[in-house]
């Protein structure tokens, strides 16, 4: 066995592509990985129970220039593949609301430690670590491998598994996308997804730490789940999964009561007023929001002072106030930082890759996989079902 395959960077995509190549025999697999340990960020998925895949998986929960790009993965190792892949490893799965999928004993450091076994079992994968590389460059037919402390390597097929930008503190920081540019790859502008959303904060700040429920929208996507208001905006679930669809939005919008329609709430605020008419304003929404939310609807709404009685409103201030607590607008100004965030939005340009097997159409025997890509999905599983799946195809065409 005198053929190598290097793969770079010891993380969902990687582990899962040097299990694949490895498995013809034909190749001697070395996994080189930045860190002290493989997979750290694998052990941070799901809130450390690893929400290892979504069964509802499809091109409608991705984004990247052409999302469709995953349709080659979605016919070959996809969700069922992936499920098969874990079970065989010995991890027994749960299908969770909305289709996510967990290991039974919802710990990641399982679905690390099968990969971990696998690799540890199979002879012709060797680890080596900590090896941050620095460079990859053609020599002939074959490939130089250059550590940022000057150790050097050399293999006859390379496989790119950095990962993307998102969470450094677990070792992916960029330097895939430089690997592959060095090669005449193009990278798309790269941006923090799946990460609290900063807006103007005169109101936010206000409400700092306070949680509600919402339908919230952002552009054409919407998504109703709990929202907490912090000093730089909003965070919270469904503001989280909604960060994905922020293509240059402008404005995040919340229906703080959307279980009732515009009319039904008007009307149930005037049988509010009616019922308790000498209630001042400041405490008019008590026991059905949190009061300082109650107070900052009402002045969102313009209507001053909260002194007033709840009997004073008129019908243009009750209209107004249906208009904030249905369509409460906060002015986008960006997102928090790489650190805060899951994913990284753009990558690798995908057109330059062939969908089947992820090897680049520039460089012979080059490969790219998961995150470094121009690949990212929504919450609730669907980015590791893409280092999986990408991570197999290149290892399995790679390994051939
Ligand atoms: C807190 C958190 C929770 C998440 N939860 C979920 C979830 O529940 N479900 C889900 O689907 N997705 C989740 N994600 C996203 C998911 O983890 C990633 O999309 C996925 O891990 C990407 O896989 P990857 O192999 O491309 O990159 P990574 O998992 O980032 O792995 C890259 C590896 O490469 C190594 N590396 C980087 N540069 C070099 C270098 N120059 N030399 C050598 N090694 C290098 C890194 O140290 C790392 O080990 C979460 C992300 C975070 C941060």
């Amino acid at each position: 066995m005198t053929n190598s395959i290097a793969v770079i960077g010891g993380g969902a995509s990687g582990l899962t592509a040097a299990i694949a190549a490895a498995k013809s025999g034909k190749y001697s697999v070395t996994v080189y990985e930045g860190g002290e340990r493989l997979g750290r960020k694998i052990l941070a998925t799901g809130n450390g129970r690893c929400n290892m895949t979504n069964i509802n998986a499809d091109t409608r929960f991705y984004h990247g220039k052409d999302p469709k790009f995953i349709l080659g993965a979605k016919h070959k190792f996809w969700v069922d593949e992936t499920i098969d892949f874990f079970e065989e490893l010995g991890v027994v799965v749960n299908v969770e609301e909305d289709g996510k999928v967990y290991p039974y004993s919802n710990q990641a450091s399982a679905v690390l430690d099968v990969l971990r076994f696998k690799i540890d079992d199979t002879e012709n994968i060797k680890i080596v670590l900590p090896f941050e590389v620095k460079t990859v460059e053609k020599r002939g037919e074959r490939f130089l491998i250059t550590s940022f402390d000057g150790r050097e390597e050399t293999a006859d097929k390379v496989i790119v598994a950095t990962g993307g930008k998102a969470a450094p503190a677990f070792g992916s920081k960029g330097v895939g996308h430089d690997i592959l540019k060095s090669f005449g790859h193009e990278i798309t502008a790269l941006k923090p997804s799946l990460v609290q959303i900063k807006t103007e904060t005169d109101v936010v700040k206000k409400l700092k730490g306070i949680k509600l429920d919402a339908n919230v929208t952002l552009g054409s996507a919407s998504e109703y789940g709990e929202v907490l208001f912090t000093e730089y905006g909003l965070s919270g679930p469904a503001v989280f999964s909604l960060s994905s669809r922020l293509d240059g939005a402008k404005t995040i919008s919340l229906d703080i009561m959307s279980r009732y329609d515009r009319d039904e709430l008007s009307k149930k605020l005037i049988l509010r007023i009616a019922k308790r008419p000498k209630i001042t304003l400041d405490n008019f929404f008590v026991g059905m929001f949190h009061k300082r939310v109650g107070q900052a609807v009402l002045k969102c709404a313009g209507v001053e002072p909260l002194s007033r009685y709840a009997v004073t409103l008129s019908e243009k201030e009750i209209a107004r106030v249906c208009n904030i607590i249905k369509k409460w607008d906060f002015r986008v100004t960006g997102t928090m930082s790489w650190n805060n965030a899951q994913v990284t939005k753009g990558g690798a340009v995908t057109s330059e890759f062939n969908p089947n097997t992820m090897e680049s159409k520039k460089v012979k025997n080059l490969y790219a996989v998961g995150e470094v890509l121009d690949i990212d999905g929504d919450c609730g599983g669907y980015n590791l079902q893409w280092a999986w799946s990408s991570g197999y195809l290149a290892g399995a065409d790679a390994g051939k």
